[in-house]
């Protein structure tokens, strides 16, 4: 049987998304068979050269965001080249964590990052330049303003959600290759996870009508392993969030944040989820409450925009508006 041509290229990563495949364990034998590695920096020694001069590439997968343009290249090239594209983890299919460097501007980002933590020694608070680096044949990429989730620039035939995914979700990517030996080809558009919320997935007790009456954080106080996280006065992103990571937090007896991305035909996973928490929060009493009790109980919720937004900023509306103005 003839081999699969793969090659994996990367944008803005933490590395979990290689740490991901590991987890397949002996499935991976059944990878190392089925394909042809053209190019995997972390898992093969090979050079961007060898996947310039490879011409055709049965699938190509890209991880992480775009954040600089050697990422936005990198996907042009891998996009171009790949009958099938895979965005693998959830910073490719929505821009990730990375995502929130959308909320500040990359300078501000950068003076943080190298002049102001207590750890750096940098008196002239020099920042990071974009020259080419002569000597050592060096050009460092330009960051671009934005972070973004790659279907901002390329058709996306796979989508892989999950920070990291799941290993059953690495397996089902190892069997579409496989399948693609067979020219078996998935259907376009394909999600590896599920098709409803993760909340049809919990078994945790859910209440018949959701009222909130106040927020409260993890580590304050006890959490009941068999109540609905929200019920608790906890943020829990599952009614937004696509099912098909296994609950593995709410198992840990911990909330979902949100890392499978919105459930389907939901555009903006933090705007739903912030109408849900809007009626949940005494609506009815609204009258008795009145508007300055409502707002304190709003103010209780620390980092909004992270809490809502932790994975799925760069790709959410909010996001695209900054795209509009800045005309990037
Ligand atoms: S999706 Fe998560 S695990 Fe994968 S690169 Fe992004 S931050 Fe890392
Ligand atoms: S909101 Fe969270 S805890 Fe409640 S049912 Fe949904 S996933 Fe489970
Ligand atoms: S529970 Fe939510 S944050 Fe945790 S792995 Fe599942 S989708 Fe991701």
């Amino acid at each position: 049987m003839r081999k699969i041509k793969l090659a994996v290229d990367y944008g803005s990563i933490c590395g979990g998304c290689d740490v991901a495949f590991i987890d397949a364990g002996e499935k991976l034998i059944e990878l190392a068979n089925a394909a042809e590695i053209v190019f995997w920096p972390a898992v093969v020694d090979g050079k961007e050269e060898d996947l310039r001069k490879t011409r055709e590439i049965d699938i190509g997968i890209f991880f992480g965001a775009i954040r600089t343009e050697r990422h936005k290249e990198a996907l042009e090239q891998l996009r171009e080249k790949s009958r099938i594209l895979v965005a693998f983890g959830t910073c490719a299919c929505y821009g990730g964590i990375p995502g929130l460097a959308n909320s500040v501007e990359s300078r501000v980002l950068l003076k943080k990052g190298y002049v102001a933590t207590k750890s750096t020694d940098n008196p002239d608070g020099k920042l990071p330049g974009f020259e080419e680096f002569k000597e050592a044949a060096l050009r460092l990429p330009r960051l671009r303003s934005l972070v973004s989730p790659i279907c901002d620039f390329v058709d996306v035939d796979i989508w892989v959600p999950g920070c990291p995914p799941p290993v059953e979700s690495v397996n089902k990517l190892i069997d579409v290759v496989k399948d693609l030996q067979e020219d078996q080809v998935p259907p376009k558009g394909l999600f590896i996870a599920e098709g409803r919320s993760l909340c049809d997935f919990c078994e945790r007790e859910k209440p018949e009508v959701l009222r909130i009456k106040r927020f409260r954080r993890v580590h304050e106080g006890e959490i009941k392993r068999d109540e609905c996280f929200l019920k608790q006065g906890i943020i829990c992103l599952g009614p937004v969030t696509r099912g098909g990571c296994g609950a593995r937090c709410i198992d840990a007896n911990m909330p979902c944040r949100g890392c499978f991305g919105p459930v389907p035909n939901v555009e903006d996973q933090g705007t739903r989820f912030l109408s849900a928490v809007a009626s949940a929060l005494m609506a009815e009493e609204e009258r008795e409450v009145g508007e300055e009790e409502l707002r304190k109980l709003i103010d209780e919720l620390p980092d909004p925009l992270g809490l809502f937004y932790m994975y799925s900023l760069a790709a959410s509306i909010i996001n695209r508006r900054y795209l509009d103005l800045e005309g990037d």
